[in-house]
């Protein structure tokens, strides 16, 4: 398998990551999924643009122009003869030595990028009977609209909802229901749907974007506003949104059934606009 390294296209096996890759050694770096249907990106744009400002927030310096990283991801897409698949890209602060807190000048230390492949077909069994989820507490930090490689905060939410055997994690600050540990978390109550609104304590998610706009050409009202554990239990539908799941039905929370415990209308109809900004962007 091929995969980029820097700005080369080479064998997995050739890649050579230093120990004191600012990386390996601090999760200094922000990465990005993008999804491929046919062959052919979605919504890679956005992927893009969320790339470059999550550099920016970490003031780390972007070593190409938007248009060049398009054209490397597609030239990889391409090499490894992906249709229908995912494209992992991260970049960090480069290689620092000593091991020190403070920024080197990305002058003297460049960055480090890398971007691999995955063929990943749409489940759409999953899709249609969705998934089980635990609430578990947000214990993460204040900067959850970075995409930072650190993901411990994540990776614990979702191995405790894991190891009660359920598939995900509904993440709560103080009973406000923000995100799950890979996801956006969203609910519908009396033909409404609620989402948290973007800012610090949430990923502003790209399948949140196509979602909003599918919500919005069905005529289903979307309020962008906290709600409450409460409320998440009294809700007639509940599913979660990513790149790799697209929108997903949560038809268990806590060994409790939400709403009739099976897919519900508004995210079915979501997930058949989903399908239409697919085919539009990438053919069927
Ligand atoms: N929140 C978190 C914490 C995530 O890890 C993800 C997946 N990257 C999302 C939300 C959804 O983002 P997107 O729709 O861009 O995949």
């Amino acid at each position: 398998m091929k995969v980029i390294w820097n700005d080369q296209i080479v064998d997995r096996t050739e890649v050579k990551i230093d120990l004191e890759d600012r990386g390996y050694q601090f999760a200094d770096g922000i990465y990005d999924v993008v999804r491929a249907y046919n062959g052919k990106f979605f919504t890679l744009d956005e992927h893009i643009d969320r790339f470059f400002s999550g550099m920016s927030k970490i003031d780390l310096e972007a070593p190409f122009t938007k248009a060049e990283l398009k054209e490397r991801l597609a030239e990889l897409l391409n090499v490894n003869k992906v249709d229908t698949g995912n494209v992992y890209f991260q970049i960090t602060r480069g290689i620092a030595s000593p091991r020190d807190h403070v920024f080197p000048e990305p002058t003297v230390v460049p960055p480090v990028f890398t971007a691999s492949t995955t063929v990943v077909p749409r489940n759409e069994e999953k899709m249609s009977k969705g998934i089980t989820a635990a609430v578990v507490p947000d214990t993460r930090w204040l900067h959850c609209d970075i995409k930072s490689i650190s993901l411990l905060g994540n990776i614990m939410a979702k191995h405790t909802a894991h190891k009660k055997g359920f598939d995900e994690a509904i993440l709560h600050r103080d009973g406000i229901v923000t995100e799950c540990s890979s996801s956006n978390m969203w609910m519908v109550k009396d033909g409404t749907i609620y989402t948290h609104p973007d800012g610090n304590l949430i990923l502003p998610g790209i399948t949140k974007i196509v979602l909003l706009r599918a919500a919005a050409k069905a005529g289903i009202p979307v309020i962008e506003k906290e709600f409450t554990l409460e409320q998440l239990k009294e809700a007639d539908e509940a599913f979660s949104s990513s790149t790799t799941i697209e929108a997903m039905p949560i038809v268990e929370i806590d060994g409790t059934a939400v709403g009739t415990g099976e897919r519900g209308p508004v995210v079915e109809m979501l997930q058949q606009f989903y399908i239409k900004e697919i085919e539009a962007q990438c053919g069927s």
